[in-house]
């Protein structure tokens, strides 16, 4: 704790970190009814091919309408999940509700359009993760190499030799696997040799920051080229301007996904956008 400002400023921090430690059982005690109650959203956003500039896929992201406080980030809702272990069964809901997507929008004849998923530690971590995966492609019936799933690199770290195993069960099924936020933690070579992955995303850290340093703008050209090299498809996150997309199609990135394109909207107005976009 900081006490910058004399004695009552401690206190006052004291205060908000005790409100907000009880705001987080709270929370955490109806995250666990929130699956049930309805509570869930999926949020889709696009990615786009640079050299077609047409949708390749869309990335499922979660979110919490909170009956009382409204819309939850995921970024305060999946550690609380995480936790209290809640998080399986919301993303054993995730995983079906983006398989149930993929159908529709297949059935819809619109377009057949990868979906992927992001997955936490608990989650690959968890017994019988990969039949579950299996299990839910057989019911509905979708095609396997439509459905990605999206780890980030602490995620993957938690038990390497199970990741490993797991990860190749997994694309075994067909499914396939993105590293996500690549860049900001260890970012061992070894993973990219280990690791059975198909596509890597840059984290929009480096994104954010490529037109104005050359450091980051070389660590973006080292990643697209590396993850190029050991054949897997390159991702950029986070592209918010004009500048930034330029420079991406120059060092030939694969796909590109942010707010410049879309933000994550629902499914109902990914299909008109889609029409509009293709
Ligand atoms: P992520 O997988 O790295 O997803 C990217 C996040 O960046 C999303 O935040 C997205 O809305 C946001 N974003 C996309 N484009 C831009 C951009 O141009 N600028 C900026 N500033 N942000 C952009 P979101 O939806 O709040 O999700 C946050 C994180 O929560 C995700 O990061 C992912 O790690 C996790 N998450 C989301 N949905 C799920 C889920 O269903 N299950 C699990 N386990 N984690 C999830
Ligand atoms: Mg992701
Ligand atoms: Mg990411
Ligand atoms: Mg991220």
């Amino acid at each position: 704790l900081v006490k910058n400002k004399g004695g009552n400023q401690y206190y006052f921090f004291k205060q908000e970190m005790d409100r907000d430690i009880r705001k987080n059982y709270v929370l955490m005690a109806e995250l666990s009814k929130a699956t049930l109650n309805h509570e869930f959203q999926m949020f889709y956003q696009p990615l786009f091919d640079t050299k077609t500039g047409r949708i390749s896929s869309m990335e499922a992201l979660l979110r919490w309408k909170h009956p009382v406080y409204g819309y939850i980030s995921p970024y305060d809702f999946i550690p609380l999940a995480e936790e209290t272990g809640s998080i399986i069964e919301i993303g054993q809901w995730v995983l079906k509700e983006a398989c149930n997507q993929i159908k529709d929008w297949q059935s819809q004849g619109i377009y057949s359009c990868a979906v992927s998923i992001n997955f936490s530690a608990r989650q690959l971590q968890q017994e019988g993760v990969v039949s579950a995966v299996k299990d839910t492609i057989q019911e509905t019936g979708i095609d396997s190499h439509l459905l990605k799933i999206e780890v980030t690199e602490s995620v993957m770290m938690v038990n390497v030799e199970t990741t490993i195993n797991t990860l190749y069960d997994l694309k075994e099924i067909g499914v396939q696997i993105v590293i996500d936020d690549f860049g900001t933690y260890y970012s061992s070579l070894q993973y990219l040799k280990n690791f059975p992955l198909d596509i890597i995303k840059i984290d929009r850290c480096f994104i954010r920051d490529m037109v104005e340093h050359t450091k980051d703008r070389e660590v973006v050209k080292m990643i697209i080229d590396l993850g190029q090299q050991f054949g897997m498809k390159v991702v950029a996150e986070g592209v918010e301007n004009d500048e930034q997309y330029r420079m991406l199609k120059e060092y030939q990135c694969d796909e590109v996904q942010g707010y410049l394109f879309s933000k994550p909207i629902p499914a109902e107005e990914v299909n008109h956008f889609f029409i509009q976009r293709s």
